[in-house]
């Protein structure tokens, strides 16, 4: 059989760097995973591709809380997001930031091609702006009371209590978050991209490129003029400014299916190759896995903007529909709101990408997981079904026959030919991304295979015709090796202790063929086991808990690949002190309002600290060669408050800051945890 070799680059969409991975977005990055790893044992050249979106107010919000830079939160989330994937088994190729160079220099092309077209409008929009603060206020920099059922305090585009969605300008009796004083209106100048210049193309490009559903419903739009998109915000907003146009920034969805290119050019650059050859090679294919949500990003404004700066548009967009748990919306008060790390403290990952393949099917259905069920298939089909032909077969071979295969019997023999000859039916399954029904054929080939074992009652055999035993041993564990690979997309560990049980290597597909004769094998090592009720429930009860506090902020946030941190040796600790001599260190939280070098002293840093006193403290603190002070200003750090005044050659230090230090000299300042005030004592 010749097949052509295909080059393929992938994506799932760029999970949000302001929040956990959740058991509902594992839906689509373990779907994505199952399709390469796929494509990959075919023979193919195929990059896997996607990245943290990083950009827009949320981040920004949410580090001004926690007292961090967005970098820094970004930094955290980083590596929260690629250690729960790398633990669920998603292997990317690349794995990125859209906060990258790449990124701001892919967004401004594109951008700048859009402009060129002509179909880059302004228009004034009224905004709220904040006359003490000087400036335009994000929907989530101001709070007010709910238009629509009067509850207080929310934020300026939806509300808590009611769930309605609305127009910052609708608050009722508005105040800007950061000041507590009432907005005013202004109009702001905004830039928009026009999509009726590209109905023609849109709508010729929408049904090849989506599914009929999904083309379906976004035609729907074009019954009357499209709408132009607003692609800019106002300052503050962390992102890209947009060139030529100062304190204006790219809206977070101009850059995010950016960074997908971005994620390429950085794999590329890092390996050698030239982007050109994967993305705009018209030989190259490329395809992007969304959820439903988020379709009208992807068919109309993606394409459009590819279109204008003469980019290849994607091969298609494969749609998924949403998760939901035991019938209902994922929910916090039923524990059925699961986060990635939640289930890996409780559970197999295996199990879950295993009941998953049992229910997608490459439509745009919501899929239910159900608890009962997930139980059942695991126990019932992973370990009773599939798994349980390698144990009884190998453990029987290893007890009684000295571990040697032997020739297959006739019967046997058509068994294991019939499970290869499904091959090519296998793997149209996964092609069109309907893995359940490659999980029918391999338990329907699973239950023949028990079927015969049974019919031959080895565990007799054994007694009166050993080699007929090892017969029997050795169709089976054929037979069991052929399913194996069938499942080394969705089960790839699983699929490496098979591999290593036969002596092999890493499976590709064209491994069916080969026959497993006259051979010794390895010791039966556990490849399954099964799910317990309690441990499903446990993860329920931790799902439940409310949210804690959100973590302490990593002073220099850890790479990607996290492993056990070294620590640093017991050293002898000073003499002992009672809590009198303690008490007497009038330790406060303190913000930092500004940090700046100092001239002729490369080591310090000049810092203005408010712990709530009518005027700031001046502290010099020795971090300089740790920390950029612009990541400084706003972060909430300790300091002792009672220090004696010292005089130095640049000014009066007028406390002291804490800082952790590492036996190599790296430091790290202690900050406390989100929520804690400028001035509150630190005991
Ligand atoms: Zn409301
Ligand atoms: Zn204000």
């Amino acid at each position: 059989m010749v097949m052509k070799k295909r080059k393929m680059v992938v994506t799932s969409a760029l999970p949000y760097a302001n929040g956990d991975i959740h058991i509902g977005h594992l839906v689509e990055y373990v779907q994505t995973d199952f399709w390469v790893r796929f494509q990959k044992m075919r023979g193919h050249a195929c990059l896997y591709v996607c990245a943290d979106d990083t950009h827009g107010t949320p981040v920004m919000v949410r580090a001004r809380a926690e007292g961090i830079t967005p970098e820094e939160l970004i930094a955290r989330s980083y590596a929260q997001h690629t250690r729960d994937f790398a633990d669920f088994e998603i292997r990317f190729d690349h794995y990125y930031s859209t906060n990258s160079e790449e990124n701001r220099s892919f967004s401004n092309a594109i951008y700048q091609a859009m402009q060129k077209s002509g179909a880059v409008t302004t228009r004034s929009l009224p905004q709220l702006y904040c006359e003490h603060d000087n400036m335009f206020l994000p929907d989530r920099f101001v709070k007010g009371a709910c238009p629509n059922c009067g509850a207080e305090d929310q934020y300026g585009d939806s509300c808590d209590a009611c769930g309605q969605t609305y127009a910052a300008e609708e608050l009722k009796s508005a105040r800007c978050a950061i000041c507590g004083k009432a907005p005013v209106t202004r109009d702001s100048e905004h830039l928009f991209f026009e999509l009726e210049p590209f109905r023609g193309f849109l709508k010729a490009w929408i049904p090849e490129h989506a599914a009929p559903d999904v083309a379906n419903k976004l035609l729907e739009w074009f019954n009357e003029p499209l709408r132009g998109w607003c692609i800019s915000r106002d300052a503050p907003y962390f992102g890209f400014e947009i060139p030529g146009h100062p304190n204006k920034f790219f809206y977070v969805w101009v850059d995010a299916p950016i960074g997908y290119m971005a994620s390429l050019q950085k794999w590329c650059s890092d390996h050698g190759e030239s982007f050109d050859t994967w993305w705009q090679n018209p030989d190259a294919e490329l395809y992007h896995f969304i959820g439903k949500d988020i379709v009208r990003f992807h068919c109309l404004f993606w394409p459009a903007m590819l279109h204008t700066a003469d980019y290849k548009t994607p091969n298609q967009v494969f749609v998924h529909g949403f998760l939901t748990v035991n019938g209902e919306k994922m929910s916090k008060s039923k524990g059925t709101f699961i986060k990635a790390r939640t289930y890996l403290d409780c559970l197999n990952p295996q199990d879950l990408r295993f009941y998953y393949a049992c229910k997608l099917n490459g439509t745009t259905d919501d899929m239910d997981l159900n608890l009962g069920d997930f139980v059942n298939r695991v126990n019932s089909d992973l370990v009773g079904k599939i798994t349980n032909l390698a144990s009884r077969g190998a453990q029987m071979l290893h007890k009684s026959l000295g571990c040697l295969t032997g020739v297959m019997d006739p019967e046997g023999r058509a068994l294991y030919d019939k499970a290869v000859g499904w091959s090519e039916s296998i793997a149209s399954h996964y092609e069109a991304r309907d893995f359940s029904k490659v999980m029918v054929e391999v338990r329907e080939l699973a239950d023949q295979a028990n079927q015969y074992f049974d019919s031959k009652a080895p565990w007799a055999l054994v007694k009166s015709d050993p080699e007929a035993a090892r017969s029997v041993m050795t169709s089976i564990l054929n037979i069991f090796r052929v399913l194996a690979i069938y499942l080394q997309p969705i089960l790839p560990s699983y699929a490496a202790k098979v591999a290593k049980l036969f002596k092999e290597h890493r499976y590709v597909w064209g491994d069916i063929a080969k026959t497993i004769e006259n051979m010794p094998i390895n010791a039966y090592e556990y490849l399954a086991t099964r799910v317990e009720q309690a441990a499903v429930d446990k993860l329920i009860e931790a799902s439940r808990t409310p949210d804690r506090p959100a973590p302490k902020p990593l002073p220099q946030p850890a790479p990607a690949k996290a492993s056990e941190p070294p620590k640093v040796a017991a050293e002898t600790v000073k003499e002992t002190i009672d809590y009198d001599t303690f008490a007497k260190a009038d330790l406060r939280v303190a913000k930092v309002l500004s940090a700046e070098l100092v001239e002729g002293a490369d080591k310090l840093l000049r810092l203005q600290l408010d712990i709530g006193e009518a005027k700031p403290r001046q502290v010099f603190a020795g971090i300089r060669k740790a920390y950029d002070p612009a990541t400084l200003i706003g972060r909430h750090v300790v300091m002792v408050a009672n220090l004696a005044p010292r005089k130095m050659r640049f000014g009066l230090s007028e406390g002291m800051i804490l800082a952790a230090g590492n036996p190599d000299g790296a430091l790290f300042l202690v900050s406390p945890d989100a929520g804690a005030l400028p001035g509150a004592t630190v005991k």
